[in-house]
């Protein structure tokens, strides 16, 4: 039965910095009674090779997720996809979607990863001398760009930003500064069409939140944004983590209306 349930289109493979192949999360998926499955590889970004696929990589995993794509025909509709950073350099023809991320601030001449470690945070952080909010202007600088830079169907993890942010140790989430920042690049992205996800990777991972906050999910249904439900998915038992308790949710009725139940995506030959 379709339902935003019973797909995911975020997710991750051994051949960037997931742990399963891409036949064994068919299976999952099946066994979970999804209805479509979308990877979303991480695409090449030459300043940090450690979470991405390689350039051979990006064709070896093209050419298998389309195998797939043929060898399951008839039991679920297999999406071949990119998780483009806005940084990204790659081809990005012949795929069925995107995801465009900002996972890097460039900052004082380097990249500076802004949800790869704790300490990768704070490094960045000590840049800003400590303001947070300009740290979290310049993400949302990027990221209102993110559509029209990687030409993504849908927004990753609109405020990653807030990753290590436990107890608004770095800024909060309510200063006028934050809100204008992160509300001036919604509203960019509102004007694309572009859908924006419901990323419960975090939690998988053992931080707080869902991406985005209630706040700013609730400004997405408001202006009748496209969302759908993503796992961020890097291992299969998490191909569904915490799907069945965004119905609980207190805010859920208000943002119901705007979760695909279907995928928004033509799969090509
Ligand atoms: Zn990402
Ligand atoms: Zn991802």
């Amino acid at each position: 039965m379709s339902s935003y349930m019973n797909m995911n289109f975020h997710t991750h493979t051994v051949y960037c910095d997931g742990k399963n192949t891409p036949a064994e999360l068919v299976e999952e998926a099946i066994a979970k009674g999804f209805t479509a499955l979308g990877f979303s590889g991480h695409a090449y970004t030459p300043m940090d090779l450690r979470y991405c696929m390689s350039e051979k990589g990006t064709e070896e995993y093209r050419e298998e997720i389309f195998r797939l794509k043929d060898a399951y025909k008839g039991q679920i509709d297999i999406y071949c996809g990119l998780e483009m950073d806005y940084f990204s350099e790659t081809d990005t023809n012949g795929y069925d979607f995107l995801i465009g991320s900002v996972h890097y601030l460039y900052k004082d001449g380097e990249y500076h990863s802004i949800d790869g470690g704790v300490s990768y945070f704070e490094h960045l952080f000590s840049l800003y001398k400590g303001d947070g909010y300009a740290l979290a202007e310049d993400y949302y600088r990027l990221l209102g760009e993110v559509v029209d830079k990687t030409k993504a169907d849908i927004v990753g993890h609109f405020d990653l930003v807030e990753k290590f942010n436990k107890d608004s140790r770095y800024f909060s989430a309510s200063h006028p500064r934050y809100e204008r920042a992160s509300l001036d690049a919604l509203s960019v992205l509102l004007k694309t069409g572009c859908i924006f996800e419901i990323n419960t990777g975090a939690l998988s991972r053992g931080y707080s939140a869902l991406y985005p906050s209630k706040a700013l999910v609730c400004k997405m249904a408001e202006a009748g944004a496209r969302l759908i439900l993503s796992s961020d998915c890097h291992q299969k038992e998490n191909l569904d983590f915490a799907f069945s308790s965004v119905k609980e949710l207190p805010y859920f009725p208000a943002i119901e209306g705007c979760l695909l139940t279907s995928s928004p995506f033509p799969t090509k030959k």
